[in-house]
């Protein structure tokens, strides 16, 4: 299986039964072995730098009702809130001051933050903070909408494919939404110049080994900025409350994939993988990943914005985030830096 990495880590790419076959034959030697492929090549472009992300979760009001998802429309016992922008911007602030570069706007499908509304808060962000890029992650927006949002100002955009077979998409989703509809906004994203991203859920119901392969190629067509990925975590109130939640093992393998298939690839350590394990930023970040996004929406609205059961951080100040994420990175040997922390192309 050696050989398979060594492959994989000298063409960047493998086909699809080979990645069946190294998902099928992960062992914590194998494991190990990839994950110092990976670090290398992470350390050839990054060095130790960790980008940080100030991730405001401004709205979980949200239309679409995916099957998943703690703030699914249908999810009566959610208790919703929205920002104000003064909101939002009082948090970009409070990041300014912490170091932070880059704001990441992410929240459910809310008819009220509509197209005017968010171009109206991409200037003022912008306005203020220059120096600062800017991410959006507000779901699927007609073609006109996302042009608009880049001639704003806006720098970046996250838009997780969730599954790129749509077989499996159907199962995740209601009938309304569809897998076509989402590769296609994330192709618009690109052509209009966002630096883009990408990405799925690992362990999400009926996930297979072929699925994540289907995943990985379409990726390489994309050829994303960006790619996240996390376990899937099953949250009370869904109807996958009793599915099985995803692994660690084998989200940190696929991060090991991830930056040898995408040697520059700007690659999270998510709240995800935070949450399925203690430590499961900083082996991340061990696998090859080189982003985390700590939260900056206020403490007061954190709980609420529950995708999953369990999620971590939601009782901590900004501040408190930034300085234990610093410490875990520096526990490890790598450093946060300041900056913008930009796709290298
Ligand atoms: N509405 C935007 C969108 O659809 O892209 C952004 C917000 S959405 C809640 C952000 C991401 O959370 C999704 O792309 C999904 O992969 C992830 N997510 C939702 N529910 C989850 C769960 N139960 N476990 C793990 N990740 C989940």
């Amino acid at each position: 299986m050696n050989e398979l990495i060594d492959k994989l880590a000298q063409t960047q790419l493998l086909t699809k039964e080979e990645i069946v076959l190294l998902i099928n034959g992960i062992t914590p030697q194998l494991s190990e072995y990839l994950f110092s492929k990976a670090r290398k090549v992470r350390e050839n472009y990054y060095g130790k730098d960790v980008y940080v992300r100030g991730l405001i979760e401004f709205t979980n009001y949200c239309k679409n009702d995916c099957y998943y998802c703690g703030i699914r429309k249908s999810n009566k016992n959610a208790c919703r809130y929205r920002l104000t922008p003064e909101e939002i911007m009082e948090c970009c602030r409070t990041g300014y001051d912490l170091g932070f570069r880059t704001f990441v706007l992410q929240g459910g499908e809310d008819p009220e933050y509509s197209d005017e509304k968010i171009i109206e808060l991409i200037w003022a962000i912008k306005k203020d903070f220059p120096d600062c890029a800017l991410t959006l992650s507000v779901g699927e927006r007609m073609y006109e909408a996302y042009a608009a949002f880049f001639g704003a100002g806006a720098d970046r955009y996250l838009l997780r494919h969730e599954t790129a077979a749509p077989e499996h998409y159907r199962r995740l989703h209601p009938p309304k939404m569809s897998c076509e509809d989402r590769k296609k906004a994330l192709f618009n994203l690109k052509k209009l110049g966002f630096q883009t991203g990408a990405g799925f859920m690992v362990g999400s119901p009926w996930q297979t080994p072929e699925y994540i392969a289907e995943d990985l190629l379409f990726l390489k067509k994309l050829q994303p900025d960006m790619i996240g990925i996390g376990p899937f975590l099953p949250h009370h109130d869904t109807p996958f409350a009793e599915m099985g939640k995803g692994s660690l093992e084998l989200t940190l393998f696929l991060l090991g994939m991830l930056r040898l298939l995408f040697p520059k690839v700007l690659l999270p350590a998510t709240t995800a993988l935070g949450t399925i394990a203690p430590d499961g930023r900083e082996r991340g970040i061990l696998a090859g990943a080189n982003v985390v996004m700590p939260n900056l929406s206020p403490v007061s609205v954190r709980k609420k914005y529950e995708l999953y059961d369990n999620k971590i951080c939601t009782g901590d100040e900004s501040a408190q985030c930034r300085s234990c994420l610093e410490g875990r990175m520096k526990s490890i040997g790598y450093n946060i830096v300041v900056s913008r922390g930009d796709a290298l192309r």
